[in-house]
């Protein structure tokens, strides 16, 4: 067992190229989900701290060395910046174990393939591009030219917070804004140890500047702060805040939130597979995913067979020390999401659905934040726990009959986010991925992803989308240029 450091770390805010503390002096505890030891505390930032982040972030956007750094220049930095990264890989990788729980095979993955997203922001960087546009008017033309907005207050999540922070950070970088970042509260450390990286890769101080604090507090100061541009991955509600002030400010918003994704498992899918990929879309990273796999649609004439394969497949799953490489599923990530996965099991009984694996919490295991993997069966989808976003390792499972039931049923969500189609049948695979209401379709896989492809949520899932060189657009805003060379003859007249 890997065990906290004995003294507890004081980290800072990251404001400026400096470490700073909260003009209050007030800390956050930060836990060990597994031991729930402290190992950290961070600064509760105040709304004069995330003020002077904003103006830190906006003095280096102004700057004249900011505003003169070409696009191959902001390459060079990303790049940087991914060497940084990939060298302290394993660093990243614990400080996130040590954060939400996960356990270190699934992290250390992740932190290998964070670079990327950096080198690929580098390469997209000079080839952020305008359009020339013809007029009607002799002698004049129009180009579009896309500039940044400036400074971009971005919010993230506790369940990957250096994934999530870098969707924002590498292509706001690359399109040459400057960022604030509030992580979450229970997992701010990793956030702040980028952001030092960061500056000792050499990007200058006030380009990435880090508050720390509670959502109600820090968030929101932030989200209505004198920025440019909100990016926010979090929970509906919380977006639904965060997009209602972007509104009243005229301040344009990325969501990434919520989601109650449909896996669909069709009589003619390779069933073996079928069930890896359903093991693989709600119990990995024990369901604290957004696009998890909850509402797991099986036809009637496999139904009894694959949910037996299922629960087989379930006793294989290793639960414990996250940091043994052995161990599939770390604890909960925080107390708070261990009661709503208990209660919404609870919910699932009390709603007369049939509990086939897990349903309690495993208080063999320490810390006691631990939840095995756990299958309802008998759901139907007008029930909560088929509507409710639980974000923990439970399934619903939900029989049907027909190829337009299932469709019908898998849309019947205020949700969007992702969903999966299990089937061997190409034509079935090309209408679904039409007919599904949700920003991403697997076929034949679940929770794969690709940095080059675009990834966000239909619906109540979110607005925007982050990844690919989509991206780029919301991280920019278009200017339009008419070039004129012939003479203004009448000035009452717009143009002849
Ligand atoms: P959360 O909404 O409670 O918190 C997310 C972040 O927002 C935290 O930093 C929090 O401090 C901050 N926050 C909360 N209320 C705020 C407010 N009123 N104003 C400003 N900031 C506020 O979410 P969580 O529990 O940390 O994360 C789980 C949620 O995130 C799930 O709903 C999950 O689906 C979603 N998520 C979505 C994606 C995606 O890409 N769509 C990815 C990961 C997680």
């Amino acid at each position: 067992m890997t065990a906290v450091p004995e003294d507890i770390t004081e980290y800072q805010l990251f404001v400026d190229g400096e470490h700073r503390d909260a003009s209050s002096g007030d800390r956050i505890e930060i836990e060990y989900p597994y031991t729930r030891d402290v190992w950290a505390t961070v600064p509760r930032a105040t709304a004069a701290d995330v003020e002077d982040a904003i103006g830190a972030a906006r003095r280096r956007f102004e700057s004249d060395e900011w505003q003169s750094l070409s696009a191959s220049d902001r390459a060079e930095l990303l790049h940087s910046l991914a060497d940084t990264l990939a060298e302290h890989a394993e660093e990243l990788a614990r400080l996130e174990v040590f954060g939400n729980g996960k356990a270190i095979r699934e992290m250390r993955g992740r932190m290998q393939s964070l670079p990327e997203w950096y080198r690929f922001y580098a390469g997209a960087a000079d080839k952020i591009r305008g359009s020339t546009i013809p007029t009607d008017q002799d002698g004049m033309f129009a180009f579009t030219r896309r500039e940044p907005y400036g400074v971009v207050g971005a919010i993230t999540p506790w369940n990957s917070p250096l994934n999530l922070a870098t969707y924002k950070i590498a292509p706001a970088l690359a399109a040459g804004n400057t960022v604030v970042i509030k992580p979450s509260e229970v997992t701010p450390v990793s956030t702040i140890r980028l952001a030092e990286l960061a500056h000792e890769a050499g990007v200058p101080a006030g380009a990435i500047n880090v508050v720390t604090g509670y959502g109600d507090e820090a968030g929101a100061e932030l989200a209505n702060g004198d920025v440019d541009k909100m990016a926010f991955t979090g929970s509906t509600a919380a977006g639904r805040e965060i997009g209602a002030t972007a509104g009243e400010n005229v301040v344009p918003v990325t969501l990434e939130l919520g989601g109650k994704s449909p896996n669909i498992v069709f009589e003619d899918a390779d069933l073996e597979n079928a069930v890896n990929g359903a093991v693989k879309g709600i119990f990995g990273s024990a369901g604290q995913t957004c696009v998890a796999g909850s509402r797991l649609f099986l036809h009637e004439s496999i139904h009894d067979q694959f949910v037996d394969a299922l629960v087989d497949r379930i006793d294989d799953i290793v639960l414990g020390d996250p940091f043994d490489p052995e161990t599939d599923i770390g604890p909960i990530a925080n107390e708070h999401q261990f009661e709503k996965i208990c209660e919404y099991v609870d919910i699932g009984r009390e709603e007369g659905a049939t509990l086939q694996a897990g349903g309690s919490s495993r208080d063999d295991l320490p810390g006691g934040l631990f939840y095995p993997p756990t299958v309802f069966t008998g759901v139907d989808n007008e029930m909560r726990i088929a509507r409710e976003e639980i974000f923990g390792p439970v399934v619903s499972v939900i029989p049907f009959e027909s190829e337009s039931e299932v469709v019908e049923l898998a849309n019947d969500t205020e949700y969007g986010l992702a969903a999966g189609v299990w089937t061997t049948d190409v034509g079935r695979a090309t209408r679904l991925s039409r007919q599904l209401r949700a920003g991403v379709v697997w076929v034949n896989t679940y929770r794969d992803s690709s940095l080059a492809a675009p990834f966000g949520g239909y619906k109540q899932s979110g607005i925007g989308r982050e990844n690919g060189t989509e991206v780029i657009d919301h991280y920019t805003q278009l200017k339009t240029v008419y070039l004129n060379s012939e003479d203004v003859s009448d000035p009452f007249v717009p143009y002849d």
